[in-house]
């Protein structure tokens, strides 16, 4: 489907054409400190479906628990995280942070990583399968 989203302040517009399917709650440690909350939710794309309609994104690298450098992008002006993406050559998918994606009431999350660092206080969110992860 086609989804369509712009960071808060609205200097930052994109589109992408993704897989509902492909929705993802990412309970990492990471996550939980940069999204500013207890996990974050995403849609994940190829990087070739994904098209950026104005601004550009300031990109920040860090290592996540996988081990692996992703780099994480968000808006200069306002600072709402966009995606994030691997560097280098491991740059195939961006994680769309589904807050900024408008039709983000349409896209309930299928899978869940990182469960050994989910916040013990949360309640099970039906639809969404565990990984062991
Ligand atoms: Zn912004
Ligand atoms: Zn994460």
């Amino acid at each position: 489907m086609k989804i369509d989203g712009s960071c808060h302040c609205g200097f930052i517009t994109c589109e992408a054409e993704a897989d509902p399917e492909r929705t993802a709650i990412c309970h990492c440690t990471d996550c939980q400190t940069l999204s500013g909350t207890a996990f974050r939710t995403m849609i994940v794309v190829p990087s070739t479906n994904f098209k950026l309609l104005s601004g550009s994104p300031k990109t920040y690298v860090k290592t996540g628990d996988s081990g692996r450098p992703r780099a994480q992008t968000f808006c200069p002006e306002c600072g709402s995280p966009l995606y994030a993406t691997g560097v280098g050559d491991d740059t195939k998918f961006f994680n769309i942070r589904l807050g900024t994606v408008r039709q983000r009431a349409q896209l309930p999350p299928k899978v869940q990583f990182w469960c050994r660092s989910a916040q013990p206080w949360l309640p099970e969110i039906d639809g969404a399968r565990r990984e062991t992860q």
